[in-house]
């Protein structure tokens, strides 16, 4: 018997407990196979029907149109901010900087060609989203990170941009629904919403590539990935698998409309403890706090108690709610496979806490 345990990790995230126990199966014996899926040859039409379902999971959860196509890719998001500026990147690219992430994602454009932040929240510690700034319409795309994972802030619209719209939807993919026509593309690693590390997902506009005049090595190409259905090379298929089957939950949920909504209500609890409780205060802009990743400090003059509540927290069986170290405090992920009662527990925690310390 494992001890009952709130997971609260930024990334890799808590997956379904359907997905964990379908994975052992396919561990055993992938698909009446016989073979273990670790050991499968991916050139066989089991594992063809695996990559045509997920890719079609995808399509129908986010209502991905016909002018996209989804690929599967290792490397990580942050090898995805290379292919970016490769693949797109012509004159000149602007950059939203909210985050260390997105300030990555810039400057690995800038060894490429021209690219600048076109606004930046490091003045406050990227606590917000900057709003206001004027996009020109001639430039080759506008880059932005829709939800920051150190930080709790989050865009909360599909945004109406005059140029091409690139997004890294790496912590909140999934999460809510998206109009995708709106996006020349869309990427993020799998393990922080839909799946375990080792594959990302990259939703790209086809008719949007193949326009810039550099030679792209073949791998770095998004056009080689979405000709050869993301089996160009041997592609990361554990990993596949396992998003494979978390897409699955999300559909059997009542898809990304129906998880929206718990996420809204998980996150509504959660911040609404934290504005009622005197010890906590939170750390984010209030009108772009994220649903996904809520961050919280210790309130002014309470800063003494905060290794406290972080054994007793420990105590009651939540597990990763420490800050990111550069913001502190404490940071509690909401992913999709987090539920209600798991966020309960932990608000219930946190008014344990108050009345012992009050
Ligand atoms: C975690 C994260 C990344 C980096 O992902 P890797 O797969 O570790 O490279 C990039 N962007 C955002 C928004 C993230 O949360």
């Amino acid at each position: 018997m494992s001890k009952k345990v709130h997971v609260f990790n930024a990334g890799p995230c808590l997956l379904p407990q359907s997905a964990i126990d379908n994975t052992i199966e396919a561990l055993r014996d992938f698909s009446g196979t016989g073979v273990s899926l670790l050991s499968i040859s991916h050139r066989t039409k089991e594992w063809d029907a695996v990559m045509d379902e997920t890719r079609a999971l995808w399509k129908e959860l986010l209502h991905i149109p016909d002018t996209h196509e989804v690929v599967f890719l290792g490397g990580g998001a942050s090898l995805q901010f290379l292919y970016v500026a490769m693949n797109f990147l012509e004159k000149k690219a602007a950059y939203l900087d909210t985050g260390v992430w997105a300030h990555k994602a810039l400057v690995e454009a800038q060894g490429i060609g021209e690219a600048y932040a076109i606004a930046c929240s490091k003045d406050k510690n990227y606590s917000y989203i900057p709003k206001g700034f004027d996009i020109p319409a001639d430039l080759d795309y506008l880059h932005v990170t829709t939800n920051n994972t150190i930080y709790g802030t989050e865009i909360h619209e599909d945004l109406d941009c005059p140029c091409p719209l690139i997004a890294d939807m790496s912590s909140d993919i999934m999460s809510r629904p998206v109009d995708v026509s709106k996006y020349d593309l869309i990427y993020g690693g799998a393990q922080k919403n839909v799946g375990p590390a080792g594959v990302i997902f990259a939703i790209v506009r086809k008719d949007a590539l193949g326009r810039v005049s550099r030679h792209i090595p073949t791998m770095l190409d998004y056009r080689t990935h979405v000709d050869k259905l993301s089996m160009f090379n041997t592609p990361p298929v554990f990993a596949i698998y396992v998003m494979n089957q978390t897409l699955h939950w999300i559909k059997d949920q009542g898809g990304v409309e129906a998880i929206y909504k718990r996420n809204l209500a998980k996150a509504e609890l959660l911040y609404g403890e934290i504005d009622r409780n005197s010890l906590f205060t939170g750390t984010a802009a209030k009108e772009d706090r994220s649903i996904m990743n809520v961050c919280f400090v210790m309130a002014p003059g309470k800063e003494e108690l905060q290794d406290a509540f972080m054994a007793y927290a420990k105590e009651c069986g939540m597990v990763g709610v420490k800050g990111h170290r550069s913001v502190g405090g404490f940071r509690a992920s909401l992913y999709n496979a987090c539920s209600l009662e798991d966020v309960q527990a932990l608000v219930d925690c946190m008014k344990e806490f108050e009345k012992q310390n009050a």
